[in-house]
């Protein structure tokens, strides 16, 4: 390719993503309406798993500020080639989270959403001291009781989240939940809310609500999520399913 080629590709790229963010914006702003929430309550995260870099270059170029990733490598990867770029970006990970991966997140994590057990609170802790920042941290809610997908229990998430308050180096932050699949998602986002208020009464700051992916963001933002978390919509269908 030459640079000019490569150039009207990216163009292409840049038109497509903007777009979409377009046509999302008016989405949310349309679900903001109908809830009576006010626009600015809620902050959209471009999921930007098995895309590369370059489309995380072109979305930090339109505006985006956040970023989500689901697999550690990759998004390691990712932030490395981005440099000064992804310094400026805020970047979550929403993936599950093995113990044994928490040093090489602790590399480029700002927000962790899939804090589901003890033991890796105890470890992104000591993770987040010795890079000498915090982390700041969401409990998963698994809402079909099933664990096995991420996520604790919802008569768990209290003890969790008082542990992670308690920590040194963490930043509770709020609450997150995945739709459990072929349920009603309306239920499950009342669910979590329900849950997020529990621990509120007791973390007044943890005030974040992490719901809603391309395909049930309207009810997330009709139950009080603050935090959408879209890739498809923005970026479109993954060839890898993840
Ligand atoms: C991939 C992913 C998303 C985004 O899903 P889309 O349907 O592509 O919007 C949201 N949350 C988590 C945890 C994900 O892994």
């Amino acid at each position: 390719m030459t640079v000019d080629e490569a150039g009207a590709v990216r163009g292409e790229r840049r038109g497509q993503i903007a777009d979409a963010l377009r046509s999302l914006d008016e989405r949310i702003a349309a679900a903001c309406a109908a809830a009576g929430r006010a626009r600015d309550d809620v902050t959209t995260i471009v999921i930007t798993k098995t895309y590369p870099a370059r489309d995380v270059d072109i979305l930090a170029e339109i505006g985006v500020r956040d970023v989500g990733e689901n697999r550690i490598d990759e998004a390691a990867d990712k932030h490395a080639e981005l440099a000064d770029v992804a310094a400026r970006l805020t970047w979550h990970q929403v993936g599950q989270v093995q113990t044994n991966k928490v040093a090489a997140l602790a590399r480029w994590v700002d927000v962790v959403h899939s804090v589901d057990r003890g033991r890796l609170i105890d470890s992104l802790d000591r993770a987040a001291a010795t890079r000498g920042r915090p982390i700041s941290a969401l409990v998963q809610v698994s809402l079909d009781g099933d664990p096995r997908r991420g996520g604790a229990i919802a008569t768990e998430v209290p003890r969790l989240a008082d542990r992670i308050a308690s920590s040194s180096h963490l930043r509770l932050a709020g609450v997150m939940a995945v739709a459990p699949l072929g349920s009603e998602p309306d239920r499950a986002f009342a669910a979590l809310a329900d849950v997020s208020q529990a621990v509120q009464a007791r973390h007044p700051q943890a005030t974040m609500i992490s719901a809603g992916m391309s395909g049930d963001l309207e009810q997330a933002i009709a139950h009080g999520a603050t935090h959408l978390r879209v890739g498809t919509a923005v970026l479109g269908s993954r060839r890898i399913r993840q």
